[in-house]
């Protein structure tokens, strides 16, 4: 069958975010995954045990999702408790969703302290972004899946396109 994406489930449209609410994407290719039945839907928080709404959470200051893998950094919410073992958790089973299925891709909400693939919060719920990703992108990206985010989908699909047609030349289709 059509390869799968992995694809955070509060760009699907599911209600899932800390506040609530979802941040359902927009977009031709997202729309042909959906009818081809290639999205596999992700929230890592809820899955890690988290409840919505939840207070937000940031990765400690100077940490990305790298080092709270590494147990370096953690996460904490914004009324200091420390949700670290919920996102290590969550990242984990987005993992194993994500080899279940023979996933190589995946796109993921910019921003979260979960699903962030380039900028994530500083620390100090302060509004502030710095470079690096969250903790679920980290350890797909460890396991060799390309994370991109919530604004590259035609990247995406060049990127899973490209994978199957090596996949094609190999024989393996
Ligand atoms: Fe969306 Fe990821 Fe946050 Fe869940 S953890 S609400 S999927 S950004």
């Amino acid at each position: 069958g059509l390869p799968k994406v992995l694809v955070s489930a509060c760009l699907l449209g599911q209600p899932v975010r800390y506040d609530g609410g979802h941040q359902l994407a927009h977009h031709p290719v997202l729309a042909r995954w959906l009818a081809q039945g290639q999205a596999v839907a992700i929230c890592p928080e809820v899955a890690g045990g988290l409840p919505t709404p939840r207070p937000p959470a940031e990765i400690t200051t100077g940490g990305s999702g790298a080092s709270v893998l590494a147990g370096r950094a953690q996460v904490h919410d914004s009324a200091g408790n420390d949700v670290t073992d919920a996102f290590a958790r969550g990242a984990r089973l987005a993992l194993q969703l994500a080899q279940k299925h023979g996933i190589r891709v995946a796109v993921l909400k910019d921003f979260s302290p979960s699903c962030g693939s380039s900028h994530i919060y500083d620390g100090h719920f302060a509004g502030r972004k710095v470079a690096g990703d969250g903790v679920t992108s980290a350890l797909l990206r460890d396991a060799g899946i390309v994370v991109f985010g919530e604004h590259q989908w035609d990247a995406a699909a060049q990127a899973l396109q490209a994978l199957q047609a090596v996949a094609c030349a190999a024989g393996k289709d």
